[in-house]
């Protein structure tokens, strides 16, 4: 019984870490302990921890730790490269050495031994496609081209130099600080491909989190069957009625079907919650980012709109708020009509509230289908890209 509060605590607990760290600033959870997790597992934990090597091996390990930090976060390296290949691996290791000996089962034929090797085998080809693929490089050859397929919006991207590179930044693009070099269509860094997402691989970036997803959900669905397998074919059910005497509802066979397969199976159930933790995580990264493909917008320019909206309403704001106050003292002077009733000014309309929201205008979102196909075909590899030219 303490395997199964065990299980349970740890599927609570990773479910809640989970929400909490995807959806914790979300705005239904604002003051809620989901919110306070989401604050610490993505600031304070970070400072809890500095404050904990600097008591336990002083300012210089604090250093230490920052210099591997930087090397880790700031710099080119393979170490989630690595990470991920080892958890991949490690993963399908302990699936093969604990199930695959039920396989064939009762709901569970061979060719799930093919199928599951292919389809990590697929999941490898899209991880290094992802990794070694050229993102979208801009350079000297190709910038009048990136310029002249990425107008500017003049709105979040305006005619600007690289000031590394020395050249014009197409709109869209960025500098990233840690491959040292202009991307177009610069989504972001991602530290597992040790690559920068952008124009030319975010194709493959997809397909990698869509074929992942299915991978651990499909992992999932057959040991789930494998364990319903083993009931039948043990017989569980008919033992626990007929020789036990336990009524045959679902309520009343459910705790001893759990603990007979947590006392039999533990790895397996193991391995479910832990590929159904992981399917969660990659459901809602690949769901952000599907939203983004379909709209034409990227992760860079997500943060740029955010920046641009809270930036214009202000400036909106502190119009109106001195529009106000000029009326206010026309008003004081006595020009114009008789005093304003207190009623009455405490109905009026703030003019702030009368301020129009800022709004996004995508200019690069052309239509959901449009959209997706400039992620499948990129405009650099199309024929008409290498006939433009900014003069
Ligand atoms: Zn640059
Ligand atoms: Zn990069």
């Amino acid at each position: 019984m303490a395997i199964q509060w065990a299980l349970v605590v740890h599927g609570l607990v990773t479910l809640l870490v989970v929400i909490s760290f995807l959806c914790g600033q979300w705005p239904i959870f604002q003051g809620t302990f989901v919110e306070r997790i989401h604050r610490f597992l993505t600031y304070g934990a970070y400072d809890y921890f500095l404050r904990g090597v600097v008591l336990v091996c002083g300012p210089r390990g604090r250093n230490a730790f920052l210099t591997v930090e930087d090397y880790c976060c700031e710099r080119p390296n393979p170490i989630l490269q690595l990470l991920y290949l080892g958890i991949l691996g490690g993963t399908y290791y302990i699936i093969s050495s604990t199930s695959f000996r039920y396989i064939p089962g009762y709901y569970v034929g061979e060719w799930h031994r093919y199928i599951s090797m292919l389809a990590v085998s697929v999941g490898v080809v899209l991880f290094v496609l992802t990794s070694f693929s050229d993102p979208g490089t801009v350079n000297a050859e190709n910038v009048s081209q990136y310029l002249a397929a990425y107008p500017y919006d003049k709105v979040i991207y305006v005619e600007k130099i690289c000031q590394t590179c020395k050249t014009p930044k197409p709109a869209r693009s960025k500098h990233c600080g840690i491959c040292n070099r202009c991307v177009a269509r610069f989504d972001h860094h991602c530290g597992w491909m040790n690559n920068c997402i952008g124009e030319k691989n975010t194709r493959y970036f997809m397909a990698f989190l869509l074929c992942h997803l299915f991978i651990c959900l499909y992992g999932a669905a057959v040991l789930v069957m494998i364990l319903v397998g083993e009931l039948k074919e043990h017989k569980v059910i008919y033992v626990l009625t007929a020789y036990y005497g336990i009524e045959e509802s679902f309520s009343a066979l459910f705790p001893p079907v759990v603990q007979w397969l947590l006392n039999s199976y533990n790895k397996q159930i193991l391995i479910i919650v832990f590929l159904a933790a992981i399917s969660l995580l990659l459901f809602g990264f690949f769901g952000y980012h599907a939203h983004l493909c379909l709209t034409n917008t990227t992760t860079n320019e997500t943060f740029k709109w955010q920046e641009y909206i809270s930036w214009k309403t202000k400036v909106n704001e502190a119009r109106a708020s001195s529009a106000a106050l000029k009326a206010s003292i026309h008003a004081m002077n006595g020009e114009g009509k008789a005093p304003e009733s207190k009623c009455r000014s405490f109905f009026r309309k703030s003019p702030l509230q009368n301020e129009q929201p800022v709004i996004k205008n995508n200019i690069y979102d052309k239509g959901v289908l449009s959209n997706v196909f400039e992620i499948v075909c990129p405009l650099s590899e199309r024929r008409s890209f290498f006939r433009r030219k900014t003069s």
